[in-house]
């Protein structure tokens, strides 16, 4: 990492850039209100950092060996009080600013009129985004694994409704991208691409998708610690795109016999990644628990550990859903539920830490 002198000029800046490319590494240049902090991006053992501390303008120059540093608090402009946070901006939506975002939608888009139905059903209910899943991941090759399996055309029109209908009822729209041949033409029609838990591993594929510089909703999997993700998420910070929102869905459950849960929801996985990160953390809440009845607790219980939104998924008629109906809600029921997490919000402060 490089430390900049309050005082440096831009031309000092752009030199100490181009010494690290030298190096056969990256900088990433994080301008701050005072100072400016260029950190490396790649393999520091091969610096030299005590020619850089002479170079003009350098204030301090020193190696940083963690898994993580370019979306870390430690190393940012970001205070390490937790209290300041990275907005990712989506139109005129601010996620990570100061009121809860809820994106809300089907599990999968199945019909033109069903994911119209429920756009304007999620809408009313006080959602802010729109989901749909067009490639799903699915456990059985036997399962519906959403309409972009049927090939190119079968994906564009999917696309083309959810675009529609986020245009029509002004809610921008995020789907998953499950490979690497689905980026460029997803990334064509949606505001915010999708990195689903199973594919929070996938180092080409995230790379790829950072590289659209459009924000990127990144799951955490179902059996990583914290660190792992976050040093997952690096690789997207690494590529010059810091819209990241994370994504807490639950982990795998413990012990014997029936969990009752699909999953378990690791609410202190929240406070404690806002610690580490400045970047926003949201909460999906309907995975986490596999079951509808749990859903609106769960949001409530998001919410109040500092969750900056959540992601529900939604149905106005969950018995005849393709793919997990079992954990969906109404829009009625979702309405309920974001009203009670405003209320939770606005009796707790802001949306990130509480101290
Ligand atoms: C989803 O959000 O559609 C999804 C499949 O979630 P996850 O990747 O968390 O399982
Ligand atoms: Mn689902």
């Amino acid at each position: 990492m490089i430390i900049m002198k309050t005082d440096a000029k831009p031309e000092e800046i752009a030199n100490v850039v181009k010494e690290i490319k030298k190096y056969g590494l990256r900088a990433d240049v994080s301008k701050g209100a005072f100072r400016t902090v260029i950190g490396l991006v790649g393999d520091e053992t091969k610096i030299d950092f005590d020619h850089f501390a002479t170079l003009p303008g350098v204030r301090e120059a020193m190696m940083v060996e963690t898994p993580y540093k370019l979306i870390s608090r430690e190393y940012s402009k970001f205070s390490e009080t937790g209290e300041e946070r990275f907005v990712v901006k989506v139109g005129d939506i601010e996620i990570g600013g100061d009121e809860p975002i809820y994106m809300a939608g089907p599990c999968a888009v199945e019909t033109k009129e069903q994911l119209l139905k429920i756009a304007e059903g999620v809408k009313r209910a006080g959602a802010h985004i729109l989901r749909g899943g067009i490639f799903k991941p699915r456990t059985s090759v036997h399962s519906f694994q959403g309409l972009g399996a049927g090939g190119e055309e079968e994906a564009k029109e999917a696309l083309e409704w959810l675009r529609e209908a986020g245009n029509k009822f002004e809610m921008p729209v995020v789907t998953e991208i499950r490979g690497e041949t689905q980026v460029d033409l997803v990334a064509d029609y949606v505001d915010i691409l999708q990195i689903g838990a199973r594919n929070m591993y996938d180092q080409d594929l995230i790379t790829k998708v950072a590289s659209k510089g459009k924000p990127i909703l990144y799951k955490r999997h179902f059996g990583a610690g914290v660190e792992e993700f976050l040093s997952f998420a690096e690789y997207i910070a690494a590529e010059g795109n810091k819209n990241i929102i994370l994504c807490e869905r639950g982990i795998i459950p413990i012990g014997k016999g029936k969990s009752y849960t699909r999953y378990t929801l690791d609410l202190g996985a929240v406070p404690a990644i806002q610690k580490e990160t400045y970047l926003p953390v949201m909460v999906d809440p309907s995975h986490a628990a596999g079951r509808r009845d749990l859903v609106p607790n769960m949001s409530y219980a998001a919410i109040a550990a500092g969750a900056c939104g959540l992601m529900i998924e939604v149905h106005y008629n969950p018995a005849e859903a393709l793919v997990d109906g079992q954990q969906m809600i109404t829009p009625d029921e979702l309405k309920e539920t974001i009203d009670v997490c405003n209320r939770i919000h606005r009796v707790l402060g802001s949306s990130g830490n509480k101290d």
